[in-house]
């Protein structure tokens, strides 16, 4: 039990149980960001339509009965472009993030860095903009520089305060920049991401960097208890309370305008 509150910035609700939200409630959470996916992939704007609708009304009640806070980042993930329909629901997309309690619009970003990839992206980074949104933007899943990059340059072709651009999962390499950049820079504890032990060394050895820690809970297997876990490893290794608070909690909460 951990003593530091903490909210996580990124789960996929839709594949976790109600008990798991109970447990991270009694271990010091106080809310989660839900993010829209792929769901495995679209067909048509109308399953896209469903997935937003299912995260806005029922998870939003499910997670709420449990005592914690709710929040939702709305986006079509490079992945989750449908097969058709592209153009009528980027039509739809103004309308549809003021319709739903919207925090944010994400996760958003490149994986191919298609043409097609690149028309989304930007279009919801513009909108983002427009409606005074934070996004949650994602570095490709496979390491490509080239598509890293032109993540950056789009960023950077776009009106966004970078203070409201929470970039997850990005290489080793493009920290320094980011970080210039003044975004803050997601962390998972992970199976596929990061230790408790390596949040703890990057936080303690990157001091500029403006760190969100997350779970990344979805489908695919992951540490539940991985913030509270890094909470205890950084307080072991004698990081500030203040600092775990700023990773686990405060920075996060700041790029939602809470
Ligand atoms: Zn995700």
């Amino acid at each position: 039990m951990t003593r530091i509150p903490f909210l996580d910035p990124h789960v996929h609700t839709e594949c976790r149980s109600t008990e798991d939200f109970e447990r991270l409630k009694s271990s010091g959470c106080v809310g989660v960001l839900a993010v829209s996916g792929t769901q495995g992939g679209f067909r048509s704007p109308d399953s896209v339509l469903d997935h937003f609708e299912r995260l806005d009304r029922y998870e939003r009640k499910r997670i709420e009965r449990v005592g914690l806070k709710f929040w939702l980042a709305l986006g079509i993930h490079p992945l989750g472009i449908p097969k058709r329909g592209v153009e009528e629901l980027m039509e739809q997309l103004p309308a549809l993030l003021q319709r739903h309690h919207v925090d944010a619009v994400g996760e958003i970003g490149l994986e191919s860095g298609s043409e097609m990839e690149e028309m989304v992206f930007s279009k919801q980074l513009s909108l983002a903009a427009d409606l005074g949104l934070p996004v949650i933007v994602q570095a490709p899943q496979k390491k490509k520089a080239n598509v890293a990059k032109k993540t950056m340059v789009l960023l950077e072709e776009n009106p966004l305060n970078p203070a409201r651009i929470l970039l997850n999962h990005i290489h080793e390499e493009g920290r320094p920049e980011a970080i210039e950049k003044g975004c803050l820079l997601g962390l998972s504890v992970h199976p596929f991401g990061f230790s408790p032990e390596q949040v703890t060394a990057l936080v303690t050895r990157t001091p500029d960097a403006r760190f969100v820690l997350s779970a990344d809970l979805g489908s695919q297997p992951s540490y539940l208890m991985g913030m509270p876990a890094a909470i205890v490893a950084m307080e072991d290794a004698g990081v500030p309370g203040e600092k775990i608070r700023a990773v686990v909690h405060d920075h996060a909460a700041e790029w939602l305008g809470r």
